[in-house]
């Protein structure tokens, strides 16, 4: 029973450092957010012992009587927080939780029509090097370049010309919330199932803050990490039972063997959370958040630096920022956000003229600000420090300053030892 700092000096050591950056600096990246210690205490407890193939009551493996209990416990908050009747809480990630759901709809081969990665799509949504780019026929649809919005006329027109297997509906970068009614009725006319990935938004969804697309998708997936607030994971979620079969067997034994019990009783109790006051009320701050930065970075003084925000605002956790007209690009302005304390990452806007690894744009997102107590006075001032340090010319040493005061006025993880 060795504790870590004694067994292994350097892994604890970087833990140690890891958690006294997250605590020191200011995490903008929209696809993060900060656990709860029970959270991370299920996470790192004696389920990671146990071995438990297949799901609760049909196990593969003796012994299972409690992770039976932790796994359905999970099964059950999770319908319940979605409205749903099926739910799948083993894929192991996002990624996990696309693949199986992806192969429980189609057929290698088959079309799926899904937003183009350039313009806020995911990796899973059909991109060349991914195995849904590599093992089905894609076709993207795009965001109107004026807009910034969702071409719905694009996409009707691609599904009456492809008539694909599946319409993907979900975005890891795009700033407004998507019609899934719309979306339904196209579905319907091209004669394909509609899969809705949540991962960005499922946290303002659990808090009624955005539309559920539950109701309207033939096949609902989602990370637990991101607005959700737990650990990292994957999720499948249906309005019925129709595709439980296929989806469940997609999981295991498609592509996974033993579930990750751990992860998914910390997965029951970021549920438990997320169905309370004080998570919805923290969703409302994420958005209020986003919505407050949109704002301040479209002032006269943010647009003179050559700042615009994309689509003009947000409806949901996060904000795209346009520095094609900047004289920053992506990386420079994700760099020096870093030497002052604000973590963000570089984003393409639609038709990027620089490469991916460059970019002309931010992706800046407030869930892990919201958890750590972030109210409407410190947004704002989150969103000048970002004002100020894309200026042409900016004080560094100042806005350090400025940032560490708002990580201490608002502590994270404070019981936690180094
Ligand atoms: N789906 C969307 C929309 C995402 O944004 C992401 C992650 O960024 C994923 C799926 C994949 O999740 P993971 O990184 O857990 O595989």
């Amino acid at each position: 029973d060795t504790p870590l700092h004694e067994l292994d000096p350097a892994v604890a050591a970087a833990l140690g450092a890891e958690l006294e950056r997250q605590q020191s600096t200011l995490e903008m990246i929209a696809s993060e957010n900060f656990a709860p210690v029970a959270v991370m205490e299920a996470q790192g407890s004696v389920l990671t012992n146990k071995y438990a193939e297949g799901y609760p009551g049909r196990r593969y493996y003796g012994g299972c009587e409690h992770v039976d209990v932790v796994e359905q416990i999970a099964v059950d908050r999770l319908k319940e927080l979605f409205g749903a009747e099926y739910a799948n809480v083993q894929p192991h990630s996002g990624a996990s939780a696309n693949q199986a759901a992806l192969f429980a709809l189609a057929q290698p081969g088959d079309t799926v029509l899904g937003l183009d990665l350039a313009h806020g799509g995911h990796l899973t949504h059909g991109m060349r090097l991914n195995f849904s780019g590599k093992q089905f026929d894609v076709v993207a649809y795009h965001v109107d370049t004026e807009t910034g919005l969702v071409d719905m006329a694009e996409l009707e027109k691609l599904a009456r010309e492809h008539r694909p297997k599946v319409i993907i509906a979900g975005w890891s970068a795009y700033p407004r919330q998507l019609d899934f009614a719309e979306f339904r009725r196209i579905a319907d006319e091209a004669g394909a199932y509609l899969w809705v990935d949540m991962a960005h938004f499922a946290g303002l969804v659990a808090a009624g803050l955005h539309p559920n697309p539950v109701p309207h998708a033939d096949v609902v997936t989602s990370t637990t990490h991101k607005t959700l607030g737990g650990p990292r994971g994957g999720i499948i979620l249906a309005r019925s039972k129709d595709f439980a079969k296929k989806l469940n067997s997609s999981v295991f034994p498609g592509f996974q063997g033993g579930p990750l019990e751990h992860v998914i009783a910390a997965k029951a109790v970021s549920f438990k959370v997320a169905a309370s006051e004080e998570f919805r009320e923290r969703q409302r701050r994420t958005v209020e958040g986003a919505r407050i930065l949109a704002e301040r970075l479209t002032a006269a003084d943010a647009r003179e630096a050559g700042v615009n925000v994309l689509s003009g605002g947000t409806d949901v956790h996060l904000i795209l920022v346009d520095l094609r007209e900047s004289e920053l690009d992506g990386r420079q302005a994700e760099d020096r956000l870093h030497e002052v304390g604000i973590t963000v990452n570089r984003n393409a806007v639609p038709n990027d003229p620089r490469p991916p690894m460059v970019t002309s744009g931010l992706r800046i997102g407030t869930p892990a600000l919201a958890t750590r107590g972030f109210e409407a006075e410190d947004f704002a001032e989150v969103a000048d420090i970002i004002a100020d340090t894309l200026k042409p010319s900016y004080d560094a040493e100042g806005l350090k300053a400025r940032v560490k005061a708002l990580a201490d006025k608002h502590p994270l993880y404070a019981g936690l030892t180094k």
